[in-house]
């Protein structure tokens, strides 16, 4: 491609929106283009990247024998009221109405849609195990879009379903998937860790993660040097701390004036933290979010955090569901005094208690009365949990809850991921399939997803340096850039032109920069847009040589036009698959 000819504009000013590397690069080098908050549209070189991605999910999931089909964006409401997720999903659903009234979304995911296409065209035993993929732009009414294609509200996604006679199928299934995806993330140039997650709205009994390493992902991941636990810290589980073996001595209420946080009541009692009892309280909602269906106080070690997913797992209510409560109007419901929040004598609530609780002795907690706590609170005696749980968020340097040793945590931007779904749609939607005795079965199903444009923003978070994107050959838009200094250059043009040539015959991705620019102009365009291999074309053609560089490289050598052509083709040819 001659750059000449191409729709190209770079931006030398940091877009004031953008934050992260990502977002601010891939808007700079002009790939992306936003329309409105979390939506954005790709220009020819960020589109040719995106297609590299989804090529390479492609391979790799046709190497599995998965079937590419496309399907609607646009989903009736009826299939996702048979599933219970009309209600369920909540706000993030893209709602909408047909002329007539009739309720539709626009799909944030497609379980609905490939069950009802397996329930239609599936009977026998004998068509099993099916597995169907898509690459299709999705919807989700995001809180809070950021971070350009990291959480955008529109956005390409591989989708894939697998349906299978039994769980033993679905395990297969899995394992084809889950290899698929290391497979994918490494072609695609990530460092990455596949990590036991939590199955959220989806559903389903077991799901990992493909987390991308990167300080700006939204993720948590727990992971143990000394074993191979490693999950996302929502998931992970939590090693209780061992019982205490006290007497338990008498409860005593105390004055503290003033000291609302554990810190406060903590320091002004000279108290470790570990001794004390910490509140939230939350209001729950219906699915719909209509109506309050109740108040929420959880309790938990004064040390520890809590942790929101197994908070809303232990209620059975989805994330959406809940919220902080205004303690104001909390406080005559149930008795709770903000600040002085304690889990003895509350009423009309739902007491949700940490499991480590039950076997502490002689805590601090709240009073429920206006600058007084209590002394000596136990569990069992004093009160009890309606729920007792693990609730709490593992924080690096807890025991690691498989072998004990101290736990690490680090970010990481969550890329795919894949689930047993089990029966949890073919059941209430009615997928079945005759085995061979005649007799109707639930299939069996697996789902698995990759965000491709988040994936190609995280491969830029991974690969960057101060002066622009520095793309692995796999994904990169194209492979080599002929920069020609002087276009006016007789002698420069006609070995520019001769190299551009030469590297397209051999079936290499070449941009030439025969633009009339300045040459800091075109340097800076080509570190920006991170094209792997620049040969530079400029005044050393009088003596027969051009420059060479990789942009991951700092180094420049001068090779003649025939070596940085030969050097070029083996090193594309050695890389472009990943
Ligand atoms: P998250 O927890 O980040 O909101 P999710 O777990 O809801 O994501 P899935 O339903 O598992 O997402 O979707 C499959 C993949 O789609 C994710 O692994 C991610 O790569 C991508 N994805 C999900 N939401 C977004 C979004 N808002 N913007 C871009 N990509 C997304
Ligand atoms: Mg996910």
């Amino acid at each position: 491609m001659r750059m000449s000819e191409m729709h190209m504009k770079t931006l030398r000013e940091v877009p004031n929106e953008a934050e992260i590397a990502s977002h601010i690069l891939l808007l700079r080098s002009g790939m992306m283009k936003k329309l409105v908050s979390g939506v954005y549209g790709f220009m020819p070189l960020g589109w040719r990247t995106i297609r590299k991605i989804e090529d390479i999910i492609r391979q790799e999931m046709d190497a599995t024998g998965a079937q590419e089909i496309h399907c609607s964006a646009l989903q009736p409401a009826e299939l996702w009221e048979e599933s219970g997720r009309w209600s369920k999903y909540g706000p993030e659903l893209m709602r909408l109405k047909d002329r007539n009234g009739r309720d539709f979304c626009l799909g944030p995911t497609h379980e609905e849609i490939f069950t009802d296409i397996i329930r239609n065209d599936i009977t026998s035993y004998r068509q099993l195990p099916q597995n169907l993929y898509q690459i299709q732009t999705k919807y989700r009414d995001e809180a809070r879009p950021r971070f350009g294609l990291m959480r955008s509200r529109e956005f390409i996604m591989k989708d894939n379903y697998s349906f299978d006679r039994d769980e033993a199928g679905l395990d297969v299934s899995y394992k084809k998937m889950y290899d698929a995806y290391s497979k994918i993330f490494t072609r695609c140039g990530l460092t990455f860790r596949p990590v036991e997650a939590d199955t959220g709205a989806i559903g389903g009994s077991n799901s990992h993660e493909f987390t991308a390493l990167s300080e700006v992902g939204e993720s948590e991941i727990a992971y143990c040097d000394n074993c191979d636990m490693a999950a996302t810290t929502e998931r992970a589980e939590f090693r209780d701390a061992p019982e205490v073996n006290e007497e338990m001595l008498p409860m005593e209420e105390v004055n503290t004036p003033g000291t609302k946080t554990i810190e406060e009541v903590a320091s002004f009692l000279n108290l470790p933290k570990d001794r004390t009892i910490k509140a939230l309280m939350f209001v729950k909602y219906n699915d719909e979010m209509t109506e309050q269906t109740g108040y929420v106080a959880a309790f938990i070690r004064g040390d520890r955090e809590l942790n929101m997913i197994k908070l809303v797992n232990a209620l059975g209510i989805p994330e959406h569901a809940i919220e902080f409560a205004d303690e104001e109007k909390m406080g005559p419901a149930t008795g709770i005094v903000g600040g002085f929040t304690g889990p003895v004598g509350l009423h009309d609530c739902t007491i949700v208690v940490d499991s480590e609780l039950v076997g502490q002795k002689n805590m601090c907690a709240g009073a429920n009365k206006k600058d007084y706590h209590l002394k000596n609170v136990n569990y069992g005696r004093d009160y009890k949990g309606d729920i007792v749980k693990d609730i709490k968020l593992l924080r690096e340097g807890d025991p690691c809850p498989v072998c004990g040793q101290p736990t690490k945590v680090a970010r990481g931007i969550e890329v795919g991921q894949v689930f047993k779904l089990g029966t949890k749609y073919s059941e209430p939607m009615g997928a079945y399939y005759k085995d061979e005795n005649q007799q109707d079965r639930l299939i069996v199903m697996g789902c698995y997803g990759i965000g491709v444009t988040r994936t190609m923003a995280a491969v830029v978070e991974q690969h960057h340096d101060e002066n622009g994107i520095i793309w692995p050959m796999s994904v990169a838009p194209y492979h080599v850039i002929v920069t020609l200094v002087s276009a006016a250059d007789e002698q420069q043009k006609a070995v520019a032109e001769d190299i551009y040539g030469r590297l397209q015959a051999a079936g290499v991705e070449v941009l030439l920069d025969d633009r009339d620019e300045r040459p800091g102009v075109k340097f800076k365009d080509a570190d920006l847009l991170g094209i792997p291999v620049r040969i530079t074309v400029g005044r050393g053609v009088a003596n027969g040589v051009v420059e060479y560089k990789l942009r991951r490289e700092a180094d420049k050598t001068e090779k003649t036009p025939d070596e940085a052509v030969n050097d070029a083709i083996a090193l594309v040819n050695a890389e472009r698959r990943g």
